[in-house]
């Protein structure tokens, strides 16, 4: 018999691959926005027409590329970010699978420039199904701008399954603002379909909150503040009255990244045990920082899972650091006279 196993071609790889890491217009936002933050951009500006379905850009100041960069960047497994395992436990970037360009590159037609500071010209790549149709160099703003055009255009599947603009558009909206918030140093401008709909100078935490959800928030903030040799917590929860019927406005950050955590999520209600009406979620946006040695982010490509070593002690401290800005708010539980 013959032999019949071969290795897939790199295009056809990527394709699979960017199955994981850009499930939908949004997933490209999260890492196009990550890429600025880790290149150190002080101002990142991003341009949506229809929901990302047909161009997402996002353009930075930060550090740019070389032009042998701008090519490598393309490649699968290719980053500046790690070198070696030990690196694995000190990740302090967004980043560092070295996936999301050439996932990205593999089911769009994408389009950089980019330029370092101290370069004369930039470079400008153009990319279609993971196929570079044209480098050449170009007269462009420091930092890096990357369009992807036609997200899933050679996926048709993929395509299809999108949901409505409103709903994809949604989607984009919340990893823009997880990224804001978790970055309020740096300033961020969203246009969609040519109208500006965010525009958020650098500025403090607070200030941040209130630019993305609304200046009744000022009033509603508790800081929080809580630290041991091993972690710090630090942020905002919102007093109990402030709390809504619905979710989707709970935020913990562990070193700088969005992350979802139900465990995490009922340290913070146990502290609010009293003050709420029953089926009420308070708001909060909470960074937790801690050495990265005792994080493991590579649970899953979109890093929003994440597993700590000693999970009680994140536990207790967040639960402890909940208590103490209630507290300090003068908000306690009311007496109960009817026990
Ligand atoms: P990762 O972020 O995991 O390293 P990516 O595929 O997202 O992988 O990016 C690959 C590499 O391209 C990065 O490691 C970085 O060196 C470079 N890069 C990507 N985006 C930017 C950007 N906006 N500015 C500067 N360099 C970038
Ligand atoms: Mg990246």
């Amino acid at each position: 018999m013959p032999d019949i196993i071969r290795l897939l071609p790199d295009s056809l790889a990527n394709q699979i691959a960017a199955g994981e890491v850009v499930q939908r217009p949004a997933s490209a936002i999260k890492e196009l926005l990550e890429n600025s933050i880790d290149a150190g951009a002080t101002d990142i500006k991003v341009i949506i027409k229809e929901a990302g379905k047909t161009l997402m850009q996002v353009m930075d100041n930060g550090k740019g590329m070389s032009e042998t960069d701008a090519r490598m960047s393309l490649e699968r497994h290719a980053t500046s970010k790690i070198s070696k395992t030990e690196d694995l436990f000190s990740i302090r970037t967004m980043g560092f699978r070295g996936e999301a360009l050439a996932s990205m590159a593999a089911v769009s037609q994408m389009e950089v420039r980019t330029r370092q500071p101290q370069s004369e010209l930039g470079t400008l790549l153009y990319i279609e199904g993971s196929e570079l149709k044209k480098q050449e160099p170009v007269a462009c703003e420091p930092g890096t701008s990357i369009s992807i055009k036609n997200l899933f255009y050679n996926v048709p599947a993929r395509r299809n399954f999108l949901k409505s603009n409103g709903v994809e558009m949604k989607h984009i909206t919340e990893e823009f603002q997880r990224v804001a918030l978790a970055n309020p140093e740096v300033g961020f401008s969203l246009y969609q379909n040519d109208l500006e709909t965010y525009n958020l100078p650098a500025g403090k935490l607070s200030q941040r909150i209130v630019n993305l959800f609304g200046k009744n928030y000022k009033e509603q903030l508790a800081s929080c503040q809580e630290e041991t040799a091993e972690i710090s917590i630090l942020g905002y929860i919102g007093k109990p009255e402030f709390a809504k019927k619905t979710r989707g406005e709970q935020f913990f950050f562990v070193n700088k990244r969005f992350v979802r955590s139900n465990y995490l999520n009922h340290a913070v209600m146990n502290a609010f045990e009293g003050l709420l009406p029953e089926g009420s979620y308070p708001f909060y946006v909470l960074f937790i920082d801690i050495d990265p040695v005792h994080v493991d982010v590579n649970v899953h490509p979109t890093k929003t899972e994440i597993k700590f070593d000693d999970e009680r002690t994140v536990y207790a401290i967040v639960r402890a650091a909940a208590r103490q800005a209630l507290a300090t708010h003068n908000i306690t539980p009311a007496l109960d006279f009817s026990a």
